[in-house]
């Protein structure tokens, strides 16, 4: 479905940036495409979406985003393979924006045009995705509250845009990660905002993940808000734990982001004959399976880093060094076949990659 009504507004060539020279030396999220798209709704009502040059927004000081956290997001990925390019699942991530949208009580998009248009994009743009195997150009569709008012309520007016950033991997190189399990701070509570990708959930993680850094560990553990002993998820990815042949990762109980990458890795390793639970992980069920030896591995999964080996974990002053301290085998399987089927390389017996 072509939309008509889309304007586009191109950068003349000779007024283009320059792309990195190597995208591995780019830290994560700081380079921009040269074209962005937004969307306005007001009146109660969607305004025809425009492709135009990346610029700085225009937002009254009193624009209720800035005051009450009225905003969302989603994290893709097109990945590029010769002249073709590829998303995994996209449908699912515009899925996700409106069940985040109808939780911070924002006007929901027309999911299958908000794909055709940033495939539109995509191809303006095509020439920013980079090629290498684990590099990508990160894309991020925003909403935020825009209405001049001050006052908490629902906004009456909101912007949609996409902007797309070229990336390396996440984290430096596929190497284990460090992880501190929160003890003290918590994420998400039962009937709160944790299965949104929400705004205000990110600043709230900030002050445990400064604590793991002085540390020196990388990334936050969370544990339930409830009884604080719970397995959650990871800053941005969903954790699993391999006990054996049983693959174990947190429910789906609103206090967690459910994870595209996640559910790819649940319908996976099923196919792959482990027994899949999603189920409640106590941290101590964990931190004794590892001095048992019945942890085999740990890893984290997120479109960002896709897959991460988690080596290590700090409890309560302990440090806890899962299995050998290197990356597992089922880790590495699925990160060298989600990463091949993300490009186009390894069979998508699944249909879950869409050529642009
Ligand atoms: C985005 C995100 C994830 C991972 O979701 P994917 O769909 O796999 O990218 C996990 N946890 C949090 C908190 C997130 O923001």
């Amino acid at each position: 479905m072509i939309d008509m009504t889309l304007e586009v507004e191109l950068v003349p060539h000779e007024q283009r940036k320059a792309k990195p020279a190597d995208i591995l030396q780019v830290p994560f999220g700081t380079v921009f495409t040269d074209h962005m798209l937004s969307m306005e709704y007001s009146d109660g009502k969607w305004h025809p979406a425009r492709i135009h040059p990346y610029k700085k927004l225009e937002l009254d000081p009193s624009a209720l985003v800035l005051h009450y956290g009225q905003g969302i997001f989603e994290g893709m990925k097109a990945y590029r393979r010769f002249d073709k390019c590829f998303l995994f699942r996209p449908e699912k991530n515009f899925e996700r924006f409106n069940a985040s949208a109808t939780r911070m009580v924002m006007a929901n998009i027309d999911e299958q045009q908000a794909l055709e248009n940033l495939k539109h994009l995509l191809k303006i743009e095509k020439d920013w995705i980079p090629q290498a195997r684990g590099t990508s150009l990160y894309i991020r569709p925003t909403m935020i509250a825009t209405e001049s008012k001050l006052g908490v309520r629902p906004s009456l007016e909101y912007l949609y845009y996409v902007i797309l950033s070229p990336v390396g991997p996440y984290f430096k190189s596929f190497e284990p990660v460090k992880i501190m399990v929160a003890d003290k701070y918590v994420r998400a509570a039962k009937g709160g905002v944790g299965s949104a990708k929400t705004m205000g959930n990110y600043a709230a993680s900030l002050m445990a993940a400064k604590k793991a850094k002085e540390l020196g560990y990388s990334q936050v553990l969370w544990l339930d808000a409830h009884d604080n002993r719970y397995i959650e998820e990871v800053g941005t990815m969903n954790l699993f734990i391999r006990f054996d042949d049983e693959l174990a990762t947190a429910p789906l109980q609103g206090t967690i982001l459910p994870g595209i990458t996640r559910d790819s890795v649940i319908h996976m390793t099923k196919d792959w004959g482990y027994t899949v639970n999603e189920r409640k992980i106590p941290i101590d069920e964990v931190l004794e399976g590892i001095q048992s030896g019945k942890v085999l591995e740990i890893f984290g999964a997120g479109t960002a880093a896709v897959i991460a080996p988690v080596g290590n974990l700090w409890y309560k002053g302990d440090d806890y060094s899962v299995a050998d301290g290197g990356i597992g085998q089922l880790t590495q399987k699925l990160f060298d076949t989600l990463t091949g089927m993300q490009c186009g390389q390894v069979e998508d017996k699944y249909d879950w990659v869409s050529v642009i």
